[in-house]
């Protein structure tokens, strides 16, 4: 099938466009992009509603699927629904599964999964261990050659300096990134919330920022000594922030993101609006607002890579417990283009071109995956955004089968129109004005 999106804002960072141009699809591939295009009388024309903006599909490189072993939590096929609905045509999952993704098997699993569900494409990561236990690297190469496209023992730090050593030599000769969930877990402890005042008050066990920082620079340090690449996960401490600078002045391979609730939210949010919500409870912390504000100034600057959602479902019995005990992470597919829009893109922090660089761009070229472009040849995976179109979220009507977001009720300009992967529209919004035309 071939379709010509025409007239709408084509904003693609990877080949200088921001302007309005035409977007011609020949079956799952860019054909042609350009001014006033001439096409074959076999296609059909898609007139972009104006003001919609047309880009290169939204690529989450931090999402928990839960499957296999706790699809009471999510699922490959409603995670990927909530991820089309949210505008991304392709999620990176984390290996915390049960079993854990260590092996082949399970990303043959996870795949045939996402096949099933053919909505937004599922890239698995590894787990660094076997069994995440910290011990033994798993196999690496038998996970490459499945299909996995990065390792990670998320949900955990790689627990040893020489055990980080061997994987980043070893993921090196795969050209395989480590994606680390730096926490020092000595100083983590049994901490549920960012140390300060407002744990302190409400007698919660702190996590200070350090906890964070000093495990980026163990692992930055190795990423210089091995010359492999490693990608620290939801950054949330300004100190990390740092650490991440100083490696890229050295000329380390180390890449960062960081998750939208932590350029937004603060531990206010422990005390206030209502104190102890488990919604607020995730790992790494929300923390101070100096922490907040850096990770705005890094976005603005550059000095991050990447904004990803660290999409964590949990069953609401689970969080309806006392933040003490409660799990931590909330779910962040559905919610991440409006808050970019509304914190980030309308305020004037960055603009369009570097959120879709943010988004798009940079987790392709971090994970080393087709996509990120609108370049000619390339897979036609394409979100269509409303920046004017406003969206008041409401729990209950998430796609995902957790609704664990603190999100709910707020309301932001700037919505996911439509997901096209691989060429075919795969959602689109009734709530965006004219976003029909794509089905
Ligand atoms: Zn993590």
């Amino acid at each position: 099938m071939k379709r010509l999106l025409r007239g709408g804002r084509v904003v693609d960072p990877a080949n200088g466009r921001d302007g309005v141009f035409d977007v011609w699809i020949d079956g799952d591939r860019i054909a042609q992009v350009g001014r006033d295009l001439r096409v074959d009388g076999d296609t059909r024309i898609v007139d972009v509603p104006s003001g919609l903006v047309v880009c290169p599909g939204l690529i989450d490189m931090h999402v928990h699927l839960r499957e296999p072993g706790q699809e009471h939590k999510e699922t490959v096929a409603t995670g990927t629904a909530a991820a089309v609905a949210g505008g991304f045509t392709a999620v990176a999952c984390m290996p915390n599964t049960s079993p854990v993704i260590d092996n082949a098997g399970v990303v043959a699993y996870v795949l045939k999964k996402a096949a099933e569900a053919n909505l937004a494409r599922v890239y698995p990561i590894g787990a660094v261990s076997r069994g995440q236990r910290g011990e033994q690297l798993a196999d690496i190469a038998e996970m490459k050659a499945a299909g996995c496209v990065a390792l990670t023992d998320d949900g955990h730090p790689v627990s040893t300096a020489i055990l980080m050593r061997r994987a980043l030599e070893y993921a090196g000769m795969f050209d395989l990134p480590v994606i680390e969930h730096c926490e020092e877990q000595s100083l983590k402890g049994e901490g549920v919330a960012h140390e300060g005042f407002h744990a302190s008050s409400l007698g919660l066990r702190g996590i200070p920022g350090e906890a964070e920082s000093i495990m980026a620079l163990r692992d930055i340090s190795l990423a210089e000594l091995t010359g492999g690449a490693v990608h620290v996960a939801h950054m949330s401490a300004r100190q990390t922030l740092d650490a991440v600078r100083y490696g890229k002045s050295r000329g380390a391979r180390v890449t960062c993101e960081v998750t939208p609730h932590h350029f937004v939210l603060t531990d206010e949010m422990l005390g206030a609006p209502v104190a102890y919500d488990t919604n607020v409870k995730m790992n790494p912390p929300l923390r101070q607002i100096e922490d907040r504000d850096a990770m705005l100034a890094g976005l603005a600057d550059g000095s991050i890579d990447a904004i990803a959602t660290d999409h964590a479902p949990h069953h609401a019995d689970e969080k309806a417990v006392e933040f003490d005990r409660a799990p931590f992470g909330i779910v962040g597919l559905e919610t991440c283009v409006p808050i970019v829009f509304e914190k980030l893109v309308h305020p004037g922090h960055i603009t369009l071109a570097r959120a879709v660089e943010l988004l798009s761009l940079n987790p392709a070229r971090i994970l080393r995956r087709p996509g990120g472009s609108l370049a000619v040849g390339a897979v036609a995976d394409v979100t269509v955004l409303a920046p004017e179109a406003s969206t008041t979220i409401v729990a209950s009507r998430l796609m995902s089968k957790s609704k664990n977001t603190p999100f709910g009720g707020w309301t932001f300009r700037g919505v996911t129109a439509a997901t096209i992967v691989g060429g075919r529209t795969v959602f689109t919004n009734p709530d965006a004005p004219g976003a029909a035309v794509f089905a």
